[in-house]
């Protein structure tokens, strides 16, 4: 029977209606992995003159050339400005590593824990330039959002507070929302892994498979982590995205940090969510501002449980 459940997390109110989707596997992809390297491809290494010049590089070699691991470039087409007119900011893309085929599933665990360094420096570069909120994401694959194939991450700081992180630092007025939803998930058997890094998926999930990473001992900023929170929080969502390969296939989908801005002191959590985009958001959704989420998280979470990673 469809079931109205809303998010603590998000605010997001949802109906679960699993009877649209007749098994997990439904929502299965089957394409063919991306090459190793694509000729043309502005984020392959010998390419680096078709990006705007490099603000930052792991690895070694001259800037705006081969001989990196992860590269920070800024984005060609920035949502934001960088002159004082309508929505100020940066807007950078952190390459996570020269092979066009290595997503956040497939790159080596050590290296996925150096991409998301990267990604917390370049926070916390914002974060002292005075920018009030930095959003970080990965959008992988069309359906994700990316223009481009090739596996990278983006970082956009803004000199505004987007209403979404308002309303949930709001929402939370002093209580700790991530634990709570936590849990619940934990009463409910939605939880995929477990640990000082739990990952779970919320009760309340907008869309199929979504699920939430933390650590238990994280705190109000992404760009104040520590290495060690960092790297645990990276190798469960390695983890976890290997689970969402094994159990919908190369799905396309993203990942979010959820940060308090830097100016904002009020207790909070810092965490990501990964969406597998295996369903979109469409005219009921559009008009109502209720999504339908057609896996039950249950079914979701004991899937991703059970799926089988190898060794
Ligand atoms: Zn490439």
């Amino acid at each position: 029977m469809p079931e109205l459940r809303t998010d603590p997390l998000t605010g997001t109110t949802v109906i679960v209606a699993p009877e649209r989707a007749a098994r997990p596997d439904a929502f299965r992809v089957s394409h063919a992995p991306p090459p190793h390297e694509a000729p043309g491809c502005a984020f392959c290494p010998g390419n680096e003159s078709m990006t705007p010049p490099e603000v930052a590089r792991t690895g070694g070699g001259e800037p705006d050339a081969p001989g990196w691991r992860v590269r920070v470039v800024p984005n060609l087409y920035p949502i934001v400005a960088a002159a004082p007119s309508g929505v100020t900011g940066a807007h950078e893309v952190v390459v996570l590593s020269p092979a066009h085929d290595r997503d956040l599933a497939r790159l080596a665990p050590d290296h996925a824990r150096e991409a998301l360094r990267v990604l917390r420096d370049r926070a916390r570069t914002h974060a002292a330039a005075g920018r009030a909120h930095v959003q970080v994401f990965v959008n992988h694959g069309r359906a994700a959002g990316a223009s481009i194939e090739h596996p990278h991450a983006q970082v956009v700081a803004l000199d505004i507070v987007p209403p979404a992180v308002a309303d949930a630092l709001a929402r939370a007025d002093g209580r700790d929302l991530v634990d709570e939803s936590r849990r619940a998930a934990d009463d409910a058997g939605l939880v995929v892994l477990d640990g000082a890094v739990s990952a779970w998926c919320p009760a309340a999930s907008a869309s199929p498979f979504e699920t939430v990473v933390a650590h238990h001992a994280a705190g109000a900023h992404f760009h104040e982590a520590g290495d060690d929170v960092l790297d645990a929080v990276t190798d469960a969502l390695h983890g976890l995205l290997r689970r969402v390969h094994a159990t919908l296939g190369d799905v396309a989908y993203n990942v979010v940090v959820h940060s308090a801005g830097p100016a904002v002191a009020v207790p909070f959590r810092w965490h990501a969510r990964v969406i597998p985009r295996v369903s979109v958001v469409a005219g009921f959704e559009e008009g109502t501002g209720i999504r339908v989420d057609a896996v039950a998280p249950e079914v979701a979470a004991a899937a991703l449980r059970d799926a089988d990673v190898g060794s």
